[in-house]
């Protein structure tokens, strides 16, 4: 069998397994001897694509879009595109243990996101599924459980560029609020009265500063300092990544 990955697919596919070599511009083709039939999915998460990362297969021979549940044919020849962006409904998110960074940056910019720190792959699949969230993740064995299919693997290391992943992946730019989200803890913030806070306000931000927001979950209160500044350019720098990627992508 052969498959023609996408560009982006082609990144997961370890190097041995491409017939040209990764970074020469050529397309990622694999050929495979097939011993015995399997599914489209089984196969194609045996060269390391989850299947939530998968879009479309289509078989250049019959020219139809085929199913991941699938059988496979040896003489086969197919394209498998990447997932395409799409929009949530109500954006959730869980971020896996090593994530932490990326579900701190998502609270920031207004979204529900919770992480998982209990470093259990069984236990965070199962908390996706009960809370309904989209599971981000950098482990490719989590996402082959079949139960994964509302999850998304993250490419990046750094948190900025994993953000700008998300972001793009579930077209989320335009929906992007600072202050909506406590970053301790995912709670909502309101804003509050000057005056209901005061006695918590340091003296000297209180000369200066009227705008004052106080976690409904953990009470923590948040007012917009010198390091929100700085917090608004960081995120602006997402959002231009997010701009430049998608203008790399047109035609
Ligand atoms: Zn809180």
């Amino acid at each position: 069998m052969t498959l023609i990955f996408q560009k982006d697919l082609g990144t997961l596919i370890p190097p041995s397994a491409l017939v040209f070599p990764p970074h020469t511009g050529r397309p990622a083709l694999v050929l495979r001897h097939l011993t015995q039939p399997s599914s489209l999915k089984d196969l194609i998460e045996s060269l390391g694509v989850p299947h939530c990362e998968i879009g479309t297969v289509f078989s250049l021979i019959s020219g139809l879009e085929l199913p991941l549940d699938a059988r496979t044919v040896a003489s086969d020849v197919l394209a498998v595109a990447g997932a395409d962006p799409r929009s949530l409904a109500s954006p959730r998110f869980l971020c896996d243990g090593h994530l932490g960074k990326l579900a701190l940056l998502l609270r920031v910019m207004g979204f529900d996101t919770a992480w998982d720190d209990s470093w259990s792959e069984p236990g965070m699949a199962r908390r996706g599924i009960n809370e309904k969230r989209t599971v981000l993740t950098r482990s490719r064995s989590l996402l082959k459980r079949a139960s994964m299919d509302n999850a998304m693997l993250i490419r990046s290391g750094v948190a900025d560029l994993q953000a700008a992943e998300v972001l793009r992946r579930f077209l989320l730019v335009s929906q992007v609020r600072l202050f909506g989200r406590c970053s301790k803890c995912n709670g909502r913030l309101r804003e509050v009265a000057k005056a209901d806070v005061a006695a918590r306000i340091p003296p000297r931000t209180a000369k200066w500063l009227d705008t004052y927001y106080l976690c409904r979950e953990c009470d923590h209160l948040f007012w917009e300092g010198t390091h929100v500044t700085a917090l608004r350019q960081r995120v602006a720098r997402i959002l231009s990544q997010c701009a430049a990627t998608d203008h790399s992508d047109e035609p």
